[in-house]
């Protein structure tokens, strides 16, 4: 009976050691947890293929309607599109984030960039298309880094988009405010519409997000917003993130999980 004891607690205090012994979960790791779920619903769920192909369906509607409508002008019609997870599909580089524990670092998507492997999103190449067919200008203004235009370039060849060239690829030079090459090209087109996963892919306007984390802005600008831009759904990073870190990506792991918290209204 001694000797039946003794082993028991000889295996009991080898299990407490083996359970204080696992490495304790960093806040480093806990948000790219976070970055999973989120991956997994942009990459696999129905919904997020359905509000895509919706989204585009609209802005068929919208360009034709505005096609229709036309007012004479010098200026030629034309579209303008972001490209990550409005045209391009990047959830993969996502998901290798969230399978090794790890989040956004610019070597490790510079690396994703380079292999040009992303496929395009759903409708988007459809859409496109039918931009082209009415014989629109079509402009991919992305705030990629000008050191992967030609790798970004070959990627949007490889998918066949309509208009893949040069002069119609507008990436990063030297900030991420888009206004000056939507500029550029407004100089001798009309846009007819803007489609993007961040409301700056409309207007710079909305970078300045308060305590409403932009929400007013979205309610001022309501109705332009429905006619002139379409806009996508990306539960994976965006604009939305830094306004919750008050504007602060360079926070630590740990204040922007206290910070995700701390938005969240529970209504306890
Ligand atoms: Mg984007």
């Amino acid at each position: 009976m001694r000797l039946l004891l003794f082993i028991i607690s000889v295996l009991t205090i080898n299990a407490c050691q083996q359970i204080s012994k696992e490495k304790p979960i960093s806040a480093d790791e806990k948000l790219s947890m976070q970055l999973g779920n989120a991956t997994v619903w942009f990459q696999q769920s129905a919904e997020m293929e359905a509000s895509f192909l919706q989204a585009y369906d609209k802005g068929k509607m919208l360009l034709k309607i505005k096609m229709d409508t036309l007012s004479d002008s010098n200026l030629k019609p034309a579209v303008i599109l972001d490209l990550d997870e409005t045209v391009l599909d990047n959830s993969p580089y996502e998901a290798r984030l969230f399978l090794k524990g790890e989040n956004y670092s610019s070597e490790s998507w510079e690396k994703w960039c380079n292999e040009a492997q992303a496929d395009a999103l759903p409708g988007a190449v459809e859409f496109l298309n039918f931009a082209d067919s009415l014989g629109l200008k079509i402009f991919y203004v992305s705030n990629r880094k000008i050191g992967v235009f030609e790798p970004t370039l070959k990627n949007l060849q490889t998918l066949k988009l309509p208009q893949a060239e040069k002069d119609h690829l507008l990436l990063r030079t030297t900030k991420s405010d888009k206004t000056e090459r939507r500029e550029m090209v407004k100089a001798d087109h009309q846009i007819l519409l803007y489609v993007g996963d961040n409301l700056t892919d409309y207007s710079q306007v909305f970078a300045e997000r308060d305590s409403t984390l932009g929400k007013d802005l979205v309610k001022k600008h309501q109705k332009e917003l429905l006619q002139n831009f379409i806009m996508l759904p990306n539960p994976m990073y965006g604009e939305w993130e830094s306004a919750v870190y008050g504007n602060d990506f360079s926070k630590s792991a740990t204040e922007k999980l206290e910070l995700r918290k701390k938005i969240l209204e529970s209504k306890f």
